[in-house]
């Protein structure tokens, strides 16, 4: 028998994220995200649940790629523009839209031979200090791009760092529009969280919304808020199965380290899945997990292939019983990501981007 872990890409659960978001961001276009191989989900597998998008957001020219060969013809937008300039010809030859966020794009773009001109979003750094022109710079690269004939429309855009906080995104719309009120072109300004916490204001979602990390089923503001809130749910479920149990009594060690001992005599589960599936190895005791369907917890290191589960709350599971390390259980029990995440220190997206290539997936 194979190894029972297996990971479920839930198309209906895509759709109906993309419609909720689509439906807090008014008249936009919107623009899936599916950077990371699509957050690990893999672009081929949430094509079919996402292609009711407007255009697709990607990282690099690999990702492009994959779209036009899905035979995607609408927009597809490199999120940090190109790396070199021979990635200009595949723009021109894949027609792909792209970020301009430093002068060296210009530079290679004003040496680009083409008859086709080009679509460029240029982006503005409103303080989140990562990627874009710096407020006093941005009017002359928008000059400069715009008398280049390689280029065509001028989109502008800029990224929020605290659309999930408290802060919010006062201060950074408030620089962006500023400096950019009288330029023509559309805007896009809007992640997840700008969307679901801020979108009930036009300028927020604007022409075009980025969200990513909601179409995926993750509250993007977890734990002020988890995905059930947003009316989200699970694209992907990790499953797997209990493959042996032990009988602990009181003072017995689990694992490696011995790091949890057992506080009286209980039952344990040995669940098939581990750090090498790309489950989180800082996963500490007391992280959440489904044993049919019933919310258990972690006992014990994560170990390569596997993880331990107190079975206190199901005692009757024994071999076999479906393990659901996130998403959703066969007989329908969610559990959320963020949840998990949250025990283990990290965010959703790390760990569904993690997931680890010797997973199998099935789309369903
Ligand atoms: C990743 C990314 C997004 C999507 O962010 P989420 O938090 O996943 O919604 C939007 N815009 C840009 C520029 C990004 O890099």
């Amino acid at each position: 028998m194979a190894r029972p872990i297996q990971a479920l890409i839930h198309t209906q659960a895509l759709r109906d994220n993309l419609a909720g978001v689509r439906q807090t961001s008014r008249d936009a276009r919107l623009w899936a995200v599916v950077k990371a191989d699509a957050y690990g989900h893999g672009i081929q597998r949430v094509f079919e649940g996402l292609r009711a998008a407007d255009g697709f957001a990607v990282l690099d020219l690999q990702e492009a790629h994959i779209l036009r060969d899905l035979d995607w013809r609408g927009p597809v937008l490199l999120l940090e523009g190109v790396f070199e300039q021979r990635d200009l010809e595949l723009c021109s030859r894949l027609d792909l839209w792209h970020v301009v966020h430093h002068e060296v794009q210009i530079d290679m773009l004003s040496r680009h031979k083409t008859q086709l001109a080009q679509r460029v979003f240029l982006k503005m750094n409103t303080g989140m200090n990562r990627l874009g022109f710096a407020p006093a710079r941005f009017r002359s690269a928008w000059v400069r791009l715009n008398a280049l004939p390689q280029v065509d429309e001028i989109s502008l855009m800029t990224h929020f760092a605290h659309a999930d906080d408290a802060q919010g995104v006062d201060a950074q719309l408030q620089v962006f529009k500023d400096i950019s009120h009288d330029l023509p072109g559309e805007r896009s300004l809007a992640n997840s969280a700008a969307v679901l916490r801020h979108g009930a204001r036009p300028e927020v979602t604007a022409d075009w919304v980025r969200p990513g990390i909601a179409l995926y089923g993750s509250a993007p503001d977890h734990p002020l808020h988890d995905a059930a809130h947003w009316g989200l749910r699970p694209a992907m479920s990790l499953r797997s199965q209990v493959i042996a149990t032990q009988d602990l009594k009181t003072g017995d060690a689990v694992g490696y380290g011995g790091v949890f001992k057992a506080p009286r005599d209980m039952r344990i589960a040995v669940v098939a899945c581990g750090y090498a599936d790309g489950y989180p190895r800082h996963a500490p005791t007391g992280t959440p997990v489904l044993i049919d369907g019933q919310p258990c917890t972690t006992v014990g290191r994560v170990s390569i292939d596997m993880l331990c589960v107190d079975l206190t709350p199901v005692p009757q599971a024994g071999i076999g019983a479906a393990a659901t390390l996130w998403g959703q259980a066969s007989t329908g029990e969610v559990l959320c990501i963020d949840e998990v995440a949250a025990a283990a220190g990290t965010v959703g997206y790390e760990l569904m981007c993690a997931l680890a290539p010797r997973v199998p997936v099935s789309v369903n």
